[in-house]
């Protein structure tokens, strides 16, 4: 087959989160390979407006809408608003995760309330809204960010590893449920990236983290962008189910 470019001309994507870390990475790839990019995002007004000046200076498209989602009914309104002026949305990527993290004796309500809230029910709201649209038309794919602490655990991130434990199991389930509707649904695992998120990781334990790492480096924003760039794109058209791990190869030794 030949591989042409654009791939996502023409397309609509959503992206939850998109205004810092691997969100913005993934908003300007997916734009800058020719889609119409809305993005939502919780708070960081300036940083939403420094990702749509990035995309524009690249010759692309991006939208930021101050949606929490958390709310349910927010992300419904959002969406419909979406379809309203775009008559289609084609990809969803469910990126916006938080961590409160704690050993699980210390762990407050709060803590695991915030963590399951945002990085599952998150996920629900956003999905439910955004796939019935996606149904009528028989098309779309969906990427879902999980964590490589789904698979390998982590001390302090019980609530963290249970809610992207949750989103591999969410991903295989809808996969079987809009297979029928052709529509496709993947997870991306990454594993220590250099965003604001891992700061903290980063700065107190660098050295073991990275020993740990095949590729013997934390990755970027971009790295895993690419791979969500390509599950979304017609070039993965025969995968569905799957949680595809960006990690550098994390405690394979
Ligand atoms: P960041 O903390 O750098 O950015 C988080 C983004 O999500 C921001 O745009 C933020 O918006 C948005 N967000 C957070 N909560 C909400 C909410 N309730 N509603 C809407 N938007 C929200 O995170 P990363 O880029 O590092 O992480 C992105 C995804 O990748 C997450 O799902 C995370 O769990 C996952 N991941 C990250 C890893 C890493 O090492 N960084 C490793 C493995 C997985 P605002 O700017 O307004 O606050």
């Amino acid at each position: 087959m030949k591989i042409t470019t654009p791939q996502l001309g023409g397309k609509v994507a959503l992206v939850t989160g998109g205004s810092r870390g691997i969100g913005r990475a993934i908003v300007e790839t997916l734009a800058a390979d020719g889609a119409d990019v809305t993005f939502f995002y919780r708070g960081n007004d300036e940083a939403a407006r420094d990702t749509i000046a990035a995309v524009a200076a690249a010759g692309g498209n991006a939208t930021a809408v101050k949606v929490d989602v958390t709310d349910a009914a927010a992300c419904s309104a959002a969406v419909e608003a979406l379809y309203e002026r775009t008559e289609a949305i084609d990809i969803l990527v469910n990126n916006a995760g938080v961590t409160r993290d704690n050993v699980l004796t210390g762990m407050t309500d709060a803590e695991l309330a915030d963590v399951l809230a945002t990085n599952v029910s998150g996920v629900f709201n956003m999905t439910r809204a955004v796939a019935p649209f996606m149904v009528s038309r028989r098309r779309g794919t969906i990427v879902n960010l999980s964590s490589v602490s789904a698979q390998k655990g982590g001390r302090g991130q019980t609530n963290y590893a249970a809610s992207k434990g949750a989103i591999e199991s969410f991903t295989k389930a809808l996969a079987v449920e809009l297979a029928a509707r052709r529509i496709r649904v993947n997870c991306v695992a990454p594993g220590v990236i250099e965003t604001e998120m891992s700061e903290a990781v980063r700065d107190a334990a660098g050295d073991e983290v990275k020993s740990r790492i095949l590729l013997r480096r934390f990755g970027q924003p971009q790295d895993v962008a690419n791979v969500v760039w390509f599950l979304a794109t017609p070039l993965a058209d025969y995968m569905t189910g799957q949680v595809v791990h960006v990690d550098g190869g994390f405690k394979m030794e």
